[in-house]
Protein backbone atom coordinates (compact mmCIF):
# COMPACT_ATOMS: atom_id res chain seq x y z
CA UNK A 1 0.00 0.00 0.00
CA UNK A 2 1.43 3.41 -1.16
CA UNK A 3 -0.48 6.35 -0.31
CA UNK A 4 0.43 9.33 -2.75
CA UNK A 5 0.66 12.91 -2.40
CA UNK A 6 -1.96 14.46 -4.88
CA UNK A 7 -1.09 17.21 -7.15
CA UNK A 8 -2.61 20.34 -7.00
CA UNK A 9 -3.80 22.91 -9.66
CA UNK A 10 -1.16 25.15 -10.51
CA UNK A 11 1.22 22.16 -11.28
CA UNK A 12 2.02 21.59 -15.11
CA UNK A 13 1.43 17.66 -14.95
CA UNK A 14 -1.94 18.04 -14.87
CA UNK A 15 -1.91 20.28 -18.00
CA UNK A 16 -0.14 17.71 -19.91
CA UNK A 17 -1.62 15.07 -22.21
CA UNK A 18 -0.63 11.62 -20.80
CA UNK A 19 1.08 8.93 -22.73
CA UNK A 20 -0.59 5.76 -24.25
CA UNK A 21 0.40 2.79 -21.54
CA UNK A 22 1.98 0.48 -24.12
CA UNK A 23 3.78 -1.81 -20.65
CA UNK A 24 1.15 -4.11 -18.76
CA UNK A 25 3.62 -4.63 -16.45
CA UNK A 26 4.15 -5.23 -13.04
CA UNK A 27 4.56 -1.48 -12.81
CA UNK A 28 1.42 -1.00 -13.67
CA UNK A 29 0.04 -2.82 -11.41
CA UNK A 30 1.56 -1.05 -9.18
CA UNK A 31 0.04 2.27 -10.42
CA UNK A 32 -2.95 1.12 -10.61
CA UNK A 33 -2.63 0.05 -6.16
CA UNK A 34 -1.23 3.46 -5.62
CA UNK A 35 -4.01 5.10 -7.64
CA UNK A 36 -6.75 3.23 -5.29
CA UNK A 37 -5.00 3.44 -2.10
CA UNK A 38 -4.25 7.65 -2.43
CA UNK A 39 -8.07 7.45 -3.67
CA UNK A 40 -9.19 5.39 -0.53
CA UNK A 41 -7.09 7.46 1.43
CA UNK A 42 -8.84 10.92 0.38
CA UNK A 43 -12.50 9.33 0.10
CA UNK A 44 -12.99 10.53 -3.41
CA UNK A 45 -14.96 9.01 -6.64
CA UNK A 46 -12.17 9.14 -8.94
CA UNK A 47 -8.32 9.59 -9.46
CA UNK A 48 -6.01 9.66 -12.46
CA UNK A 49 -2.66 8.92 -12.81
CA UNK A 50 -1.46 12.46 -13.65
CA UNK A 51 -2.51 13.38 -10.36
CA UNK A 52 -0.23 11.67 -8.66
CA UNK A 53 2.54 12.34 -11.58
CA UNK A 54 2.42 10.36 -13.49
CA UNK A 55 2.14 10.89 -17.02
CA UNK A 56 0.09 7.52 -18.03
CA UNK A 57 -3.40 7.21 -19.31
CA UNK A 58 -4.39 5.72 -16.22
CA UNK A 59 -7.67 5.89 -13.44
CA UNK A 60 -9.64 4.00 -10.70
CA UNK A 61 -13.07 4.97 -9.63
CA UNK A 62 -14.86 4.29 -6.79
CA UNK A 63 -18.34 4.82 -7.52
CA UNK A 64 -21.52 3.85 -5.62
CA UNK A 65 -20.06 0.75 -4.39
CA UNK A 66 -18.15 0.07 -8.31
CA UNK A 67 -14.33 0.04 -7.64
CA UNK A 68 -12.02 -0.42 -10.84
CA UNK A 69 -9.75 0.94 -13.30
CA UNK A 70 -9.05 1.88 -16.69
CA UNK A 71 -5.86 1.91 -18.98
CA UNK A 72 -5.90 3.97 -21.85
CA UNK A 73 -9.93 4.59 -22.00
CA UNK A 74 -11.48 6.02 -25.25
CA UNK A 75 -14.99 7.92 -24.29
CA UNK A 76 -17.83 7.96 -26.43
CA UNK A 77 -21.07 9.85 -25.54
CA UNK A 78 -24.17 8.09 -27.09
CA UNK A 79 -26.55 11.10 -26.83
CA UNK A 80 -26.77 14.60 -26.46
CA UNK A 81 -28.53 14.36 -23.28
CA UNK A 82 -27.15 16.56 -20.64
CA UNK A 83 -26.83 16.61 -16.59
CA UNK A 84 -27.09 20.35 -15.86
CA UNK A 85 -29.44 19.97 -12.72
CA UNK A 86 -26.92 21.95 -10.77
CA UNK A 87 -24.87 18.72 -9.03
CA UNK A 88 -21.70 20.64 -7.86
CA UNK A 89 -18.64 18.76 -9.45
CA UNK A 90 -15.62 18.88 -7.71
CA UNK A 91 -11.47 17.49 -8.22
CA UNK A 92 -9.28 16.24 -5.10
CA UNK A 93 -6.42 18.64 -7.37
CA UNK A 94 -8.63 21.69 -6.25
CA UNK A 95 -9.13 20.93 -2.46
CA UNK A 96 -11.28 22.75 0.14
CA UNK A 97 -14.76 23.23 -1.16
CA UNK A 98 -13.70 24.49 -4.55
CA UNK A 99 -17.47 22.78 -6.06
CA UNK A 100 -19.20 24.36 -8.63
CA UNK A 101 -22.06 22.69 -10.68
CA UNK A 102 -20.62 21.59 -13.91
CA UNK A 103 -22.77 20.47 -17.10
CA UNK A 104 -22.06 17.09 -18.15
CA UNK A 105 -23.76 14.02 -20.77
CA UNK A 106 -26.07 12.12 -18.99
CA UNK A 107 -24.91 9.24 -20.60
CA UNK A 108 -20.79 7.91 -21.12
CA UNK A 109 -18.99 4.92 -22.06
CA UNK A 110 -15.46 4.25 -21.55
CA UNK A 111 -13.70 1.15 -23.80
CA UNK A 112 -10.17 0.34 -22.85
CA UNK A 113 -8.08 -2.18 -21.13
CA UNK A 114 -7.72 -3.47 -17.75
CA UNK A 115 -4.22 -3.95 -16.04
CA UNK A 116 -3.46 -7.24 -18.43
CA UNK A 117 -4.27 -5.35 -21.28
CA UNK A 118 -7.90 -6.81 -22.18
CA UNK A 119 -10.45 -5.08 -23.33
CA UNK A 120 -12.90 -3.45 -20.99
CA UNK A 121 -15.96 -1.54 -21.31
CA UNK A 122 -17.96 0.67 -18.49
CA UNK A 123 -21.13 1.97 -19.03
CA UNK A 124 -22.18 4.77 -17.12
CA UNK A 125 -25.44 6.98 -16.44
CA UNK A 126 -25.18 10.02 -14.08
CA UNK A 127 -23.12 10.26 -11.16
CA UNK A 128 -20.47 7.42 -13.10
CA UNK A 129 -21.14 9.43 -16.78
CA UNK A 130 -19.69 12.45 -15.15
CA UNK A 131 -16.90 10.65 -13.14
CA UNK A 132 -15.99 9.01 -16.18
CA UNK A 133 -16.21 12.28 -18.10
CA UNK A 134 -13.82 13.84 -15.61
CA UNK A 135 -11.38 11.52 -15.44
CA UNK A 136 -10.67 10.98 -19.25
CA UNK A 137 -10.88 14.58 -19.14
CA UNK A 138 -7.58 14.79 -16.32
CA UNK A 139 -5.56 12.14 -19.18
CA UNK A 140 -6.17 15.08 -21.72
CA UNK A 141 -4.92 17.60 -19.34
CA UNK A 142 -8.28 19.03 -19.24
CA UNK A 143 -10.12 20.11 -15.72
CA UNK A 144 -13.48 20.59 -14.71
CA UNK A 145 -13.09 24.02 -14.52
CA UNK A 146 -12.50 24.45 -18.01
CA UNK A 147 -15.94 23.30 -18.12
CA UNK A 148 -17.53 25.76 -16.12
CA UNK A 149 -20.19 28.54 -17.52
CA UNK A 150 -18.69 32.38 -17.37
CA UNK A 151 -20.33 33.10 -13.89
CA UNK A 152 -18.91 30.22 -12.03
CA UNK A 153 -15.63 30.56 -14.14
CA UNK A 154 -15.60 34.20 -12.67
CA UNK A 155 -16.43 32.60 -8.48
CA UNK A 156 -13.78 30.08 -9.16
CA UNK A 157 -11.13 32.71 -10.06
CA UNK A 158 -12.04 34.48 -7.12
CA UNK A 159 -12.61 31.99 -4.94
CA UNK A 160 -8.94 30.56 -6.00
CA UNK A 161 -7.25 33.84 -4.62
CA UNK A 162 -7.84 32.76 -0.80
CA UNK A 163 -6.66 29.83 -1.55
CA UNK A 164 -3.43 29.69 0.71
CA UNK A 165 -2.08 26.34 -0.63
CA UNK A 166 -2.82 27.77 -4.67
CA UNK A 167 -0.60 30.94 -3.42
CA UNK A 168 1.69 28.93 -1.61
CA UNK A 169 2.20 26.93 -4.77
CA UNK A 170 1.95 29.25 -7.08
CA UNK A 171 4.80 31.31 -5.64
CA UNK A 172 7.38 27.69 -5.20
CA UNK A 173 6.58 27.18 -9.49
CA UNK A 174 7.46 30.93 -9.88
CA UNK A 175 11.19 30.02 -7.66
CA UNK A 176 11.59 27.01 -9.98
CA UNK A 177 11.15 28.76 -13.48
CA UNK A 178 13.38 31.25 -12.17
CA UNK A 179 15.82 28.41 -10.93
CA UNK A 180 15.64 26.61 -14.73
CA UNK A 181 15.78 29.32 -16.75
CA UNK A 182 18.88 30.12 -14.74
CA UNK A 183 20.54 26.97 -15.23
CA UNK A 184 19.85 27.24 -19.11
CA UNK A 185 21.35 30.36 -19.57
CA UNK A 186 24.09 28.83 -17.57
CA UNK A 187 24.82 26.20 -20.22
ZN1 LIG B 1 -10.25 15.63 -10.78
Amino acid sequence: MSIQPVRLYGDPVLRTRAAEVTEFDERLRRLIQDLHDTLDDQRGAGLAAPQIGVGLRVFVYHVEGRRGHMVNPVLELPDEETQDDGALEGCLSLPDGLHYPCARRRRAIARGRDLRGEPIEIRGEGFMARCLQHETDHLDGRLFIDRLDAEHRTEFLADLEHQTWYTAHRTSVHTDRDDSKGVFFKS
